[in-house]
C-alpha cells in the first residue's frame, strides 16, 4: 500500500482564499484584521518564518505591524513594546517569534501579551481553556493538524493516537484536541520505553520531536494516518521530517509529506485565529455585525 500524500500546502491555500475573502468583508466594515509581528535578533530560520507569516498575512489582505528588534533589545524594552501593541485597537494578533535571546526570558514574555491578542495560542490562559474544551485561541500547529486529518478523513472517535513529543506548543495542546476529539492518547516523550511498540499501535501518529527520521516507517501500523510535524533543517540544506518518510508512506493509508505538510497548515491557522480575533474584537467594539 502507498498512502495518500496529505498535501498541507494546497489545503493551506484553499484555507487562506477563503481567509481572504472574509477579511475582505471586515475591512469593508472598518475592521481590517491586523497582525503584529515581533521579532528580536537575527536568527536566519526566525526570519523566514516570520517573512512567510507577514507575506501570508498581506496576501490575505491582512495590516501588519513588524517590529523587528536587534538582538541587544532588553527585556524592559521588549515588555514595553508588547504593552504597546496590547493597548493598540488596530491589532488584532500579536506574535511574538520564539526562541527570543539569551537574557530575555520568554515565559515573562509570553505572559505579557493579552491573551485576547494571543493568536499564538501560548499564553497559559488559552492553553488552559483548550484542556477545559473551551478554546479561545488554538496553538497553530496542533491546530492545522487537526484540518489535516480532517483533510485525511481519518476517524478520531475511539481511534488510538500516539503524539510523540509533549512541548507546550506541540505535544501538549496536540493531546488536548484529539482527547476532545474523543481519541485514546498516548503522548511519548525521550523517557518512553519501547517507543516502537507504542506507535505501532496507533491508528494516528502525530510526531513531533525534532530528530530527523527517527520514527521508522517500519514501526507504522498498516493503514494508520501520520502527521509530521518535525522540522530539521540537514547540513545539505534539505528539510527532513521526523519520520522515515518513503518506508512510513508504504504502510500509511495517509501521510504529510515534509516540507509542504504541516508547516503551510501552520501559517493559515496563525491567519485564521487573526481573523477571529478580528472579527470578535469589532463584533465587541460594534464595529461589525457577525
Ligand atoms: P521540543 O520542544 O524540542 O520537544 C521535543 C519533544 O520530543 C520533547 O517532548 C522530547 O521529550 C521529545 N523527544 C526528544 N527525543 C526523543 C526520543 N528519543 N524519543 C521520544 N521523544 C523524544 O520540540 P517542538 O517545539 O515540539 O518541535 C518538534 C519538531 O516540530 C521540531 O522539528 C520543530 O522544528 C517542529 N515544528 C514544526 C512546526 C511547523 O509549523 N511545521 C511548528 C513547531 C515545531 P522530553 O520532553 O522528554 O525532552
Amino acid at each position: 500500500m502507498t498512502g495518500k500524500i496529505l498535501d498541507g500546502k494546497a489545503l493551506a491555500a484553499r484555507i487562506r482564499a477563503g481567509l481572504a475573502e472574509e477579511a475582505k468583508d471586515l475591512t469593508a466594515r472598518g475592521a481590517q484584521p491586523g497582525l503584529a509581528v515581533v521579532l528580536v535578533g537575527q536568527d536566519p530560520a526566525s526570519q523566514v518564518y516570520v517573512n512567510g507569516k507577514t507575506k501570508a498575512c498581506r496576501e490575505a489582505g491582512f495590516r501588519t505591524f513588524d517590529h523587528y528588534l536587534p538582538a541587544t533589545t532588553s527585556e524592559a524594552d521588549l515588555l514595553a513594546l508588547i504593552a504597546q501593541l496590547n493597548a493598540n485597537r488596530d491589532v488584532d494578533g500579536i506574535l511574538v517569534q520564539l526562541p527570543l535571546p539569551a537574557g530575555i526570558d520568554a515565559r515573562r514574555v509570553l505572559l505579557a501579551v493579552d491573551p485576547a491578542k494571543d493568536v499564538d495560542g501560548f499564553h497559559p490562559d488559552n492553553l488552559g481553556r483548550l484542556l477545559l474544551g473551551e478554546p479561545r485561541f488554538i496553538a497553530c500547529t496542533p491546530f492545522g493538524v487537526m484540518k489535516l486529518l480532517e483533510e485525511a478523513g481519518a476517524k478520531l472517535s475511539g481511534a488510538n493516537a500516539v503524539i510523540v513529543g509533549r512541548s507546550n506548543i506541540v505535544g501538549k495542546p496536540m493531546a488536548a484536541l484529539l482527547i476532545a476529539a474523543d481519541a485514546t492518547v498516548t503522548v511519548c516523550h525521550s523517557k518512553t520505553r519501547d517507543l516502537a511498540d507504542v506507535v505501532g499501535r496507533a491508528d494516528v501518529v502525530v510526531a513531533a520531536v525534532g530528530r530527523p527520521e527517527m520514527v521508522r516507517g517500519a514501526w507504522i501500523k498498516p493503514g494508520a494516518v501520520v502527521i509530521d510535524v518535525g522540522m530539521n533543517r540537514m547540513p545539505n540544506g534539505k528539510l527532513l521530517g521526523d519520520v522515515e518518510f518513503a518506508a512510513a508512506a508504504e504502510r500509511a493509508s495517509a501521510i504529510t509529506p515534509v516540507p509542504g505538510g504541516v508547516g503551510p497548515m501552520t501559517i493559515a491557522m496563525l491567519l485564521a485565529n487573526t481573523l477571529a480575533s478580528a472579527r470578535t474584537r469589532a463584533s465587541a467594539a460594534g464595529r461589525a455585525a457577525i
